[in-house]
């Protein structure tokens, strides 16, 4: 989820100094993000790391803002990974960032010479960061060039590219994972097992918003108003949290879903993709879940669990550096407290444990294909206006 505004710069720079990184924080504080450099090496050496010849080592394609403002500076906190290639339409941009990062030039891809990956022996695995639409031709590309992947939510714009997607890697006999950060945040993870081991009673609902302005005039949310390039609007960008909250918290599967969707026709934001979308889903066991999504209102990423005995909510749920924790039962409220840790250098480090042990990952391909036939399904049901199986 883009977050432009300076003060989100200045809660993660608050969360890394929190959290012992240094080094980072000073980085950001500057501007200059020199976390690759020999302080942070020096760093993590000391903090039972890998060597860093055993490291995997990741390529990261597409430079946009999530990639250089989240992705790239959190390799300093991994313990398994090591960032050793970079592929960007814009060669400065590139070269840029690889300056930065102690990155080889010659380790610098363009999206043509991309398949030469497959005789760079640095790289075992490719990180998709690129607009929604690109994520299957660069998914199948990189199996293709024997590498393993990690790819960005949503997994695809169609059910079909997420199969090619399952098929090349499965072909190539390479792994693939989507990035679902919150299935590996703390607090996420604290609130599934709460959830799970009946720590709130009986699971009754589940609510969940995700919510922010669409910004077209910024670049990184441009191709989010078109469709072609996104696949859809809030749903497929933002509403997926609140469906995957669902899904992770109970367990289980949706055996239906219903929709409803409202976009201003006035407003020229929505041209092309949906504002808001108000689903509900039925679970096997009887847990409901009222979900949604919107491109038109403050930014809002929570998520409320009901039991028969307690209320657990999470808000902000999914905030890239901040979660709050609030657990009721009859006899009191209370703020939960769990360390807060970076989510992107836990899953970065799972999908390289995952490569090193020759592990299934957490949230493979098949994850991501299970949101995007939900989803699918989601719109149908408000296409027609009445509830679909799935
Ligand atoms: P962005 O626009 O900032 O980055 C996209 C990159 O792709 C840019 O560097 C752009 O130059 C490049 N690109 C290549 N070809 C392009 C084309 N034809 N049109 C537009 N851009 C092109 O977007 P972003 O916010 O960094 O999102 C990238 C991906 O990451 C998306 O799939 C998004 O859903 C995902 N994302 C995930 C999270 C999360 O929390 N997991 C957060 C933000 C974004």
């Amino acid at each position: 989820m883009p977050q432009s505004e300076p003060s989100k710069e200045n809660q993660r720079r608050t969360f890394l100094l929190k959290a012992g990184y240094g080094a980072v924080a000073a980085g950001i504080a500057s501007l200059v993000p020199s976390i690759t450099g020999s302080e942070a090496r020096a760093q993590n050496q000391s903090s039972g790391m890998i060597a860093p010849e055993k490291k995997v080592g990741w390529a990261i394609v597409g430079l946009g803002k999530f990639a250089t403002q989240q992705l790239m500076p959190s390799f300093s906190q991994c313990k398994k990974s090591k960032l050793v290639a970079l592929v960007s339409g814009d060669a400065e941009k590139a070269k840029k960032y690889a300056t930065e990062y102690g990155i080889a030039e010659k380790n610098t891809y363009n999206y043509q010479n991309y398949d030469n990956l497959r005789n760079n022996p640095e790289v075992d695995v490719i990180y998709i960061v690129l607009p929604n639409s690109m994520h299957a031709e660069y998914t199948v590309r990189g199996a293709q060039a024997g590498k393993h992947i990690m790819c960005e939510k949503p997994m695809a714009t169609s059910v079909e590219d997420c199969e090619k997607m399952i098929d090349a890697c499965k072909k190539a006999n390479k792994k693939l994972m989507i990035a679902y950060r919150a299935q590996y945040e703390p607090y996420n993870l604290k609130a599934i097992e709460m959830a799970r081991e009946g720590k709130l009673g009986k699971l009754r609902l589940i609510t969940s918003e995700h919510g922010r302005h669409l910004k077209p005039e910024e670049p990184s949310d441009k191709w989010r108003a078109q469709k072609k390039m996104a696949g859809g609007g809030s749903l497929m960008d933002i509403g997926i949290y609140s469906l995957q909250a669902a899904r992770y918290i109970t367990g289980e599967e949706p055996e239906e879903v219903m929709a409803m969707i409202y976009s201003d026709p006035k407003d020229p934001r929505f041209k092309e993709v949906e504002d808001r979308v108000n689903f509900m889903l039925r679970f096997p066991s009887g847990v409901q879940a009222n979900l949604s999504s919107g491109y038109s209102y403050h930014e809002t990423k929570r998520f409320s669990v009901f039991g028969t005995d307690a209320r657990l909510d999470l808000d902000p749920a999914t905030d890239y550096y901040e979660h709050n924790m609030h657990v009721a039962t009859k006899d009191a409220e209370e703020q939960r407290k769990i360390k807060e840790d970076n989510q992107f250098s836990l899953e970065i480090d799972h999908m390289s444990e995952c490569i090193l042990e020759n592990k299934q990952p957490k949230t493979p391909g098949e994850e991501g294909l299970r949101d995007i036939r939900l989803m699918m399904a989601i719109y149908e049901s408000a296409r027609k206006g009445a509830p679909v199986k799935v």
